[in-house]
């Protein structure tokens, strides 16, 4: 059912989809027919419509290019085996783009546009999620400018886009991280807890350092002391130690993920003691040592869990224990999944349907 009432809708003339591999999916590359545009003027959400996929006109003074004046969400819609449609928490990533655009002088978003933005895009491109096993439609809802002005001020006009992509199976591979103790990505008073553009730029080049040192990812400490672990990239950094949950506090520094609030409540709902708190380098790096530390993971909406297999620290390499044995984060990926594709209840009403 398309609601065609207040968005204006052109259609694409021959779809894409007869080309795409949906076994074989490149990460990012192959984007839905459609995409959902607004933009507000004179204080208000306004001129709602869909486009086939297409680049978009501005100005080269656009103040997103210049200053990273820009917010982004990312979510996935699942395929069930009766054939629906399945947002997971759609309602958070309104509420954290939100928080983003408040800290970046960017107006909120209407509910109403949101939603039906989401629910008619993704009903009309309803066949671009995929049903292969592991796979989901990427939803990148962003913010950008669209002033005509190279000042450093708030702007005033913006545009609101949803774009699409289908992504393959993320048979996410146990990783190898690297405590960052030089680079810095958020300190407190920063940015580092919205999902901005200008935040992720920086991190390009000591991700790629770590990688020439055979690392995938990092750990970024506290940009004061680098005494306390932070998170990991795009993922939030959770361990089991001595059998609880223990994963860092939020705060200005850390994003607040979706993923990792949703680990927390199941782990709640099983009985297992959660701890969010600071967490000490000192800590994590002990507790390897004596084996009270049984597993550490980052969680994301890429991958939803991403066991870490081995810590660097101070040019060392510390191997985890087993990722058999991992019960607690073999058990949550599995509940995250289940609850996802509709393999089981959603207790939680985590599930917007399509
Ligand atoms: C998006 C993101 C996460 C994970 O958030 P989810 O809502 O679980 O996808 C964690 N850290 C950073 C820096 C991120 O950008």
């Amino acid at each position: 059912m398309i609601d065609t009432q207040n968005i204006h809708v052109q259609k694409i003339e021959n779809s894409k989809i007869g080309q795409v591999d949906f076994n074989n999916i490149p990460f990012g590359k192959v984007y839905s027919d459609h995409m959902f545009m607004a933009d507000y003027a004179e204080g208000d959400w306004k001129n709602l419509n869909i486009n086939p996929y297409a680049p978009i006109e501005m100005s080269p003074a656009n103040p997103s290019l210049h200053y990273g004046v820009s917010i982004f969400e990312g979510l996935k819609a699942y395929k069930h085996e009766n054939g629906d449609v399945a947002v997971f928490r759609p309602d958070k990533n309104l509420e954290r783009l939100n928080f983003s655009a408040r800290r970046m002088c960017m107006p909120e978003l209407d509910e109403s546009v949101y939603y039906d933005g989401l629910d008619t895009l993704l009903a009309l491109d309803k066949q671009w999620v995929p049903s292969v096993p592991g796979t989901a439609l990427y939803i990148r809802p962003f913010v950008i400018s669209d002033d005509d002005y190279i000042g450093v001020t708030p702007s005033v006009n913006f545009k609101f886009m949803i774009i699409t992509c289908p992504v393959g199976a993320y048979y996410a591979k146990p990783v190898r991280v690297k405590i960052e103790t030089e680079f810095v990505r958020a300190v407190k008073g920063g940015s580092g807890a919205c999902k901005t553009g200008c935040n992720y730029g920086p991190t390009l080049y000591p991700a790629q350092l770590a990688k020439s040192q055979g690392y995938d990812q990092l750990i970024w400490t506290d940009g004061r002391e680098h005494k306390y672990v932070e998170e990991s990239g795009t993922m939030n950094l959770m361990f089991i130690i001595n059998g609880k949950l223990v994963t860092p506090e939020t705060g200005d520094s850390i994003l607040n993920g979706i993923t990792r609030r949703s680990v927390i409540e199941l782990a709640q709902a099983w009985g297992v003691e959660v701890e969010e708190r600071k967490v000490e380098v000192a800590e994590v790096m002990a507790a390897i040592k004596d084996g009270s530390l049984q597993e550490a993971f980052g969680a994301g909406t890429a991958a939803t869990i991403a066991h870490i297999e081995v810590i660097a620290y101070e040019g060392k390499d510390y191997t985890l224990p087993d990722i058999a044995k991992r019960e607690f984060s073999n058990k949550v990926l599995k509940e995250l999944d289940d609850i996802k594709y509709g393999n089981k209840e959603d207790q939680f009403g985590w599930l917007r349907k399509i």
